[in-house]
């Protein structure tokens, strides 16, 4: 249990998460004890319902497995099929149905066990309330309320998340809580195909197995985000990789240049790290990159732009900051290094604190490098390489 990442959560998110499963089970229980047994018919509807999202999340699985690609959480589905039987079962069918999300998580749950019981209890929340604004016993089809009930289901869903993001990293940037504009736009296609879904159903329940195709398209489709994030960041440390940092350092100095405004990069170089490898093992090193790279986004404002440069390697850039900014940063980070304690298991699997590490860092400036990309990182670079001749654990300017 003392492995278990809930307990490393902030209080006032743990508080959070603890709150809102309580509530969705609250209702679960609540939903099962008052509504009445379902029907022969709704029973016909949802297991049709049921059948076609489950063979399209296993389809699409199979097929994701077979490419040796990671499985997206399929939640574009799940919203799908979630807004037709808010409109077309019972609420005690509403629960299980919901056991889909819930089924999901179990399944391809890696570690943290605690993120999909969360995302499951917001989805169950969010449902019930939007079954509340469309008709708690019987579904009006009145085009507002049947917006309205759907828009609720996303919104609050995504709301609850989002909180719940917010209290576990105060510093995450907006797209880390609130996605890519692409997948509000698979939200919205989702709650829409799931609302012509009901309609299609209301005439004959059969029509569900139509959804089919559409239903795995969008599961596709909610894919690409992942894929393209993955692209643009380093697995290990969850750091934007060298290639994109490269792409984005480019954007930002261009910027810079027009507005006459400066900016400065920081080249950074772990001290000694392959002792920490040959003393500890690989992981601890990969423990320690990682706790490295969170104290460095920490330690910068929020534009300020953080990549994994290579191996035991970082670079920062610092739009608008003048030498003096740069070099007090650099040597915060400096400090910061020097007091990490990182937890780690060493080769026997031993439990160990690992610390002592130090950086060394090379600060180049536009106003004495210019705003070429290339002539700043040669010019960090040898600054750094300067600060290791200089004894390691130290800044130098270029
Ligand atoms: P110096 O102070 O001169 O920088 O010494 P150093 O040992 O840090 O430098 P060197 O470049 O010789 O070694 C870097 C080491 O970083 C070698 C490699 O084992 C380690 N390393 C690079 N990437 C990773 C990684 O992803 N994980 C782990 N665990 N180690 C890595
Ligand atoms: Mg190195
Ligand atoms: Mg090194």
């Amino acid at each position: 249990m003392g492995y278990w990442p809930l307990w490393r959560l902030r209080p006032a998110a743990l508080v959070y998460v603890i709150v809102v499963q309580l509530v969705a089970v609250s209702l679960v229980f609540a939903v099962i004890l008052t509504t009445a047994p379902p029907t022969s018919e709704t029973l016909h509807r949802f297991g049709l319902l049921a059948f076609t999202a489950g063979v399209v999340i296993v389809g699409t699985s199979l097929s994701i497995q077979l490419r040796d690609e990671v499985r997206r959480d399929p939640w574009t589905i799940h919203i799908c099929y979630l807004v037709t039987g808010m409109l077309t079962l019972p609420p005690n069918l509403l629960v299980l149905l919901l056991l889909g999300p819930a089924l999901h998580g179990v399944l391809g749950v890696r570690g943290e066990s605690y993120r999909w019981m969360f995302v499951t209890a917001a989805t169950v929340s969010a449902t019930f309330v939007a079954r509340a604004v469309v008709g708690w016993h019987e579904p009006q089809w009145n085009p507002l309320l049947l917006i309205a009930g759907s828009a609720t289901l996303l919104l609050l869903r995504a709301a609850i998340v989002a909180v719940g993001l917010r209290l576990r990293r105060p510093r995450a940037d907006r797209a880390e809580i609130l996605g890519d504009p692409i997948d509000v736009l698979l939200g919205i296609v989702a709650a829409a195909l799931g609302l012509l879904l009901a309609v299609a159903m209301e005439l004959h329940p059969a029509s569900a197995l139509l959804a089919a195709p559409p239903m795995a398209l969008l599961d596709m489709a909610g894919q690409l985000p992942q894929w393209r994030r993955s692209a643009q960041r380093d697995g290990k440390t969850g750091l934007v990789n060298a290639v994109h940092w490269d792409k984005l350092a480019r954007a930002e100095l261009g910027r810079a240049s027009s507005r006459k405004q400066r900016a400065a990069i920081l080249l950074l170089d772990l001290d000694h790290f392959k002792r920490v490898n040959d003393e500890l093992g690989h992981l601890a090193g990969d423990a320690a990159l990682s706790s490295m790279a969170l104290m460095l986004r920490g330690s910068v404002r929020k534009g300020d732009l953080v990549g994994r440069f290579g191996g035991e390697e970082f670079v920062v850039l610092l739009p608008d900051a003048d030498i003096p900014a740069a070099s007090e940063i650099a040597h915060r980070i400096r400090s910061s290094t020097a007091s990490l304690s990182v937890p780690a298991r060493d080769t026997r699997g031993v439990h160990r604190e690992l610390d002592g590490l130090t950086v060394s860092i090379g600060v180049a400036a536009t106003e004495r490098v210019g705003y070429e990309l290339e002539d700043l990182l040669v010019a960090a670079d040898a600054a750094l390489l300067a600060a290791k001749a200089g004894g390691r654990n130290a800044v130098s300017l270029a």
